[in-house]
């Protein structure tokens, strides 16, 4: 956990980068059907870049370490990164793998469904991690599970000797061996990777605090917090007090990158106050605001964009 509050916190992400192609479309299409979408469009992705261009959005210093291809749509990754103010120093270019590509489609209800080939954000290897850890100390490390474990693992260790706080959201789900990340600070999976990681199907929130219990047990995680979507987010603490933190009423037109919202507000802000309960509450409103708006990046608020939402609403975080 964070010694001291930190104003600008400075955020070391190590994560995937991947172009996003977008279509919606009137309904998912059934296996051998082809359906003829009303919209397509492109922009920047991956769990990894999303969540460090929404920590720059929440006014932390970043720094973005991944792997592109060679290639015209790697360079947008990379200028894109930038332009979000996020430091694209230690992001590296693949020799033989094209820059990783997730396939998005959106129905008419606000339902996605993405098929991702992860290409060059496969080819991460541990070998990048000690230039990043020399060059400075975080104030934290932000990861995902969307590339290899390996690197994951590592980056964790090397954290954990610098004594940087870790925070990972457990996304896309999949199994992972979390035992590897004994200790961790802060572990944050959403209802489908929560089932990956523990094999409980999160209907209610007895289910939810059975899962998180499960979760802190393997990984001896200093707070779980529980994605659930339009129900909020669960919490467990490391002396086993949970607590459930209903969804912020709003109207959501699509829950892409709501998670990445909330782990990106859920860091700086736990960075900034050390306060675990008032970091999941504030996450909360950031994942609401975020299914508000159509998207990914362009979809991440701003601490600013909370602040005034929460003035004109009167809450009190
Ligand atoms: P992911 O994007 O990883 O699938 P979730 O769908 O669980 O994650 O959403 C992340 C967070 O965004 C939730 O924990 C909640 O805080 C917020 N959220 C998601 N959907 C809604 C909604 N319909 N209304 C209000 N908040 C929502």
């Amino acid at each position: 956990m964070p010694s001291g509050v930190k104003d600008r916190p400075s955020v070391l992400v190590i994560g995937s980068l991947n172009m996003d192609l977008i279509l919606q479309l009137p309904r998912m299409p059934l296996v051998g059907e082809s359906l003829v979408g009303s919209h397509y469009s492109r922009s920047p992705g991956g769990k990894g870049a999303n969540q460090a261009v929404g920590l720059a959005r929440m006014g932390a210093d970043v720094t973005f370490v991944g792997k592109v291809g060679d290639d015209a749509d790697g360079k947008i990754l990379i200028d894109n990164l930038v332009a979000n103010s996020v430091s694209a120093d230690f992001v590296s270019k693949a020799e033989n793998a094209a820059t990783g590509l997730a396939v998005i489609l959106l129905d008419s209800d606000g339902r996605n469904s993405i098929a991702v080939f992860p290409a060059a954000n496969n080819e991460m290897t541990v070998a990048e991690l000690p230039a990043v850890f020399a060059w400075k100390q975080f104030d934290a490390l932000v990861l995902q599970l969307e590339i290899p474990d390996a690197v994951i693992i590592d980056a964790y260790r090397f954290a954990k000797r610098a004594a940087v706080p870790v925070f990972l959201d457990a996304g896309p789900a999949r199994p992972f061996p979390l035992e590897e990340l004994w200790g961790i600070d802060v572990l944050s999976p959403n209802e489908t990777e929560t089932l990956a990681l523990t094999g409980i199907k999160v209907k209610s929130l007895d289910q939810a605090k059975l899962a998180a219990a499960q979760l802190a047990k393997r990984s001896d995680a200093g707070a779980v917090v529980i994605k659930l979507g339009s129900l909020g987010a669960m919490s467990r603490t490391r002396d086993g007090c949970c607590q459930y933190f209903p969804a912020f009423k709003v109207h959501a037109v699509d829950p892409t990158a709501a998670g990445d919202a909330f782990t990106a507000a859920l860091a700086v802000r736990f960075l900034k106050t050390g306060d675990i309960r008032q970091s999941v509450n504030y996450a909360n409103l950031a994942g609401a605001l975020a299914t508000t708006r159509l998207g990914a990046q362009v979809s991440l608020p701003t601490d600013r964009e909370i602040e005034d939402y929460q003035q004109r609403s009167q809450l009190t975080l």
